[in-house]
């Protein structure tokens, strides 16, 4: 298992047809962290495990193919805690993601305009020998993140800022003698 934080040669990680796979944990991805901190206090309790244990796992895979064009084929699943929007208690957010991009070592021009509206879910990325991939994963992740993240069953009566009203009479009667 490497180290983090972690960098690869994109280029050469396709050519080679490398693979790696590991886990993040939130104390590796700050900004995600961030987001994810309404959550985390709610159930403070439970933020010293969730702040170590593995949230993220990852797999990349590098791919050239038959035409020598080079890929990274990323796959990430998440076991993380977000607010429900509607009861504002903790959430769990599991989320199932696939990449793909394209190194963009090849020249745009002698591609098939074809090749790239076929495969309308690839993404461009340029070459790099210090490709970040935690700092990927981390975009990919706050990308796909719900804006307003409500649970799929009914969670019960929505809150307000305001909360319910006091009867105004309800003080007025411990007043009024029989
Ligand atoms: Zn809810």
């Amino acid at each position: 298992m490497s180290t983090h934080p972690l960098f690869i040669d994109n280029l050469a990680f396709a050519k080679k047809n490398e693979h790696l796979e590991g886990s993040l944990s939130l104390a590796e991805c700050p900004r995600l962290s961030e987001l994810l901190q309404a959550a985390e206090t709610n159930q403070a309790s439970k933020d010293d495990a969730s702040k170590t244990e593995a949230a993220v796992h990852y797999v990349l895979q590098g791919q050239t193919d038959s035409v020598g064009q080079h890929y990274l084929h990323l796959t990430l699943t998440t076991n993380l805690t977000t607010t429900c929007q509607r009861c504002l208690n903790a959430m769990p957010l599991n989320l199932a993601l696939n990449y793909n991009y394209l190194i963009g070592d090849v020249n745009l021009n002698d591609m098939e305009a074809s090749d790239i509206e076929d495969s309308d879910d690839i993404d461009l990325q340029e070459a790099s020998q210090t490709m970040d991939i935690i700092a990927l994963i981390e975009d990919e992740i706050i990308m796909a993140m719900p804006i307003a993240p409500i649970h799929d069953k009914d969670c019960g009566a929505i809150v307000t800022q305001s909360g319910e009203k006091p009867n105004p009479f309800a003080a007025l009667k411990g007043l009024i003698k029989p």
